[in-house]
């Protein structure tokens, strides 16, 4: 299997479920709405939405229109939320397949329930409160108004109540608790003053594993669910990276010292060394700086080799100099296991300056995704009476 692709992720399902369950208990009372945007964090909304509907979630959060229509078209029926914000140009696809949106002012409340009136339909919406974030919602201070408006507005139907944590730290940063008062206060304010009680959520994975207490009616992991942790949190034994990311060798060249590798010479060998080439490259979602502060490294036949000289789009280039036999089509991970040693999403986006969701997300579109898993288990069988 493994040479059948020049790169290719594998995807283990059953991971994500069991990552899934976790979470649940975690939760405690509060329902887990899964969150699949940027095609599940680069694992394929699909398959892992139809793992979400296995495990009978109640709700999935997608990053815009487009990726919801792509959920129904492949006959996911679970209720939907858009989490950001909708331009008008999407809200018909929206309304004809009931899928939810976040709103965040009283214009855009009066717009969109005009365009779901001329379409002859009504749209679930959650109103995002800005606790702290500074991007999508309404101010603490407008959160009764823009209520009003919605309950005013028939085609509109006011399901949650929700606001958004800035913090990869979650519970272990005060602004946390600071976003979180701010946010229960809105809801109280919202019961007090109009008697409605939409469902409450707040929580990303970071809030969820630094245990926040006080989770309200559901809480929306992203990343955690695909076995990451956000900023340095710690990595629970039991929290399992879903996906592992694979290439092979295609070529391989003994060089003296001295030789430069790749775009603008920015590495030289320093001994005689033999240089791998790998088909892989910044077009398939490896950074272009990975090679750039000799941190980047992959592993072939369970040893750590260096990424050397640029990244280029559709090749890289590692040193394996070191490693004893290594030949053309053999397996090179750039995340995962090989042998005893073990490199994480973490590894490879500090490595080149940046964060795991990044490198997940832009897998690019001819990395193979190969899915290991996922069959629905079969029901336990009734106890036959006798
Ligand atoms: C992306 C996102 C999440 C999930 O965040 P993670 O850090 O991946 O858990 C939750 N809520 C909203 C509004 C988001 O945009």
């Amino acid at each position: 299997m493994e040479s059948r692709h020049r790169a290719w992720a594998e995807i283990d399902l059953e991971a994500f479920r069991r990552n899934l369950r976790r979470s649940r208990q975690l939760a405690g009372r509060a329902a887990v709405w899964p969150v699949l945007k940027a095609n599940a964090y680069g694992h394929g909304a699909v398959a892992i939405a139809r793992i979400c509907a296995q495990e009978s979630v109640e709700r999935i959060g997608v990053g815009d229109s487009s990726e919801a229509l792509q959920l129904r078209h492949s006959g996911v029926r679970l209720p939907l939320l858009v989490l950001g914000a909708a331009i008008d140009a999407e809200v018909p696809a929206l309304v004809e397949h009931q899928v939810e949106i976040g709103v965040h002012s009283e214009s855009r409340t009066r717009a969109l329930a005009k365009l779901a009136e001329s379409h002859g339909g009504q749209l679930g919406v959650h109103l995002k409160v800005d606790t702290g974030m500074g991007r999508l919602g309404v101010r603490p201070e407008a959160v009764l108004r823009v209520a009003r408006a919605i309950l005013e507005e028939p085609a509109l139907e006011l399901r949650g109540l929700m606001t958004h944590f800035s913090s990869s730290r979650g519970a272990h940063d005060p602004t946390t608790a600071g976003q979180q008062a701010l946010f229960f206060a809105a809801a109280s304010e919202l019961r007090q003053t109009l008697g409605v009680t939409p469902l409450l959520h707040c929580a990303n994975s970071a809030a969820v594993y630094s245990e926040l207490p006080q989770l309200g009616d559901a809480v929306r992991p992203g990343i955690a669910l695909y076995g990451i942790l956000p900023g340095d949190l710690e990595h629970p034994a039991d929290l399992e990276e879903v996906l592992s990311l694979h290439t092979q060798v295609v070529f391989l060249k003994d060089v003296p010292a001295g030789t430069a590798i790749g775009y603008d010479s920015r590495w030289t060998s320093h001994r005689p060394t033999r240089i791998a080439t790998l088909p892989m490259g910044y077009n398939d979602g490896l950074p272009y700086t990975l090679g750039q502060h000799g941190q980047g490294q992959v592993l072939v036949r369970g040893q750590r080799c260096p990424v050397v000289g640029a990244v280029s789009m559709d090749y890289c280039t590692i040193d394996v100099g070191h490693v004893p036999g290594v030949a053309v089509g053999d397996r090179v991970t750039l995340i995962g296991r090989s042998g005893p040693d073990h490199l994480r999403a973490h590894d490879l986006a500090s490595a080149a300056g940046t964060i795991p969701y990044e490198i997940a997300c832009r897998l690019g579109a001819r990395v193979q995704r190969v899915y290991l898993g996922g069959q629905q288990p079969a029901p336990t069988p009734a106890p036959v009476a006798t």
